[in-house]
């Protein structure tokens, strides 16, 4: 729950097992040189689902209503590409094959937030991690990427905040991924 009611910057994402974002970390402590970029904190390592932005107390309530009645099995990502975004500045981890599920989650998440007035980019969804920022100049790209694979058991509303300079992350809410199906086997 949002503890206050002025606007809060709010996304849904699917977050990383700590263990792979430890190994992550050193796998691009490994590959990149210092200067390509900014690297982001293990910790705040995620996979974005819907961008929400700045959202009244009162709004996130309604969102997070509909995001409660989402039904759908987890899946598996597996983080076999990588890319660089000279514009935004951004190195990341992304799917050659994104899962249908993956796909399926972000589109009813980014179709609920359009209709609470939440803008939606008109771009296509690119499900990725961002790796560094502020990559803005020519990066060497590793041929191989770490090649990591986790399984999507539940995704989560995340605050992002600015504590003393830094982004922190803070998760709101989380939901599982199970079909009604499964639930209703009594499992
Ligand atoms: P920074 O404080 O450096 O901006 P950040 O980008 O990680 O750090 P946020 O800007 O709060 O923090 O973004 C949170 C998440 O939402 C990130 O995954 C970011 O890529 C994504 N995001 C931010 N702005 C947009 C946007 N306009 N459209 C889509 N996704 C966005
Ligand atoms: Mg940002």
């Amino acid at each position: 729950m949002l503890k206050t009611a002025s606007p809060h910057r709010l996304f849904f994402a699917l977050t990383l097992p700590k263990t792979m974002q430890r190994r992550i970390v050193q796998w691009r402590a490994d590959n990149f040189s210092p200067e390509a970029g900014h690297p982001i904190a293990a910790a705040n390592l995620h996979l974005t689902l819907a961008f929400l932005g700045e959202v009244s107390a009162a709004k996130a309530l309604i969102l997070q209503q509909q995001a409660g009645r989402i039904s759908q099995p987890g899946f598996d990502v597996t983080l076999d590409d990588i890319g660089h975004w000279p514009g935004s500045g951004v190195v990341w981890l992304g799917c050659k094959n994104p899962p249908r599920g993956l796909l399926q989650l972000a589109q009813l998440l980014r179709s609920q937030a359009a209709r609470s007035g939440c803008y939606q980019s008109p771009l296509p969804f690119h499900p990725h991690v961002s790796l560094l920022r502020g990559a803005t100049r020519p990066v060497a790209i590793p041929a191989k990427t770490a090649n990591e694979s986790f399984r999507a058991s539940h995704f989560s509303l995340y605050e992002s905040a600015l504590v003393r300079g830094r982004t922190r992350y803070n998760i709101v809410q989380s939901w599982p991924l199970v079909s009604s199906e499964r639930t209703s086997d009594g499992v």
